[in-house]
């Protein structure tokens, strides 16, 4: 899980966002480098593209996020899961 991302260092990039993501975005293996390009590009319906693919990846993210801290709550180890979470988060930072 990898949330929202930097996109500066990815130039050519092969990678996807996140290998454990069920999103669209992360599913059609979209790379970095891909999504990087439409970013920087001049081009109104590619920046657009990029805004697009983004987002769904985001809402996702925050959206899994919501489901496993509800499912944490209801079984008690809301604590841990929140200690977990952010360990893992800022690590990736
Ligand atoms: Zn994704």
């Amino acid at each position: 899980m990898h949330g929202p991302i930097n996109l500066s260092k990815y130039r050519d990039s092969d990678e996807i966002i996140d290998e454990g993501c069920d999103c669209p975005t992360c599913l059609s293996h979209i790379t970095l480098g891909e999504l990087r390009r439409l970013w920087k590009s001049q081009d109104r319906t590619e920046s657009a593209k990029y805004f697009e693919l983004a987002s769904i990846h985001n809402l996702r993210f925050i959206i899994r996020l919501t489901e496993q801290a509800r499912q944490a709550i209801l079984d008690s180890t809301f604590k841990e899961f929140k200690e977990s979470f952010l360990n893992s988060y800022y690590k990736n930072k």
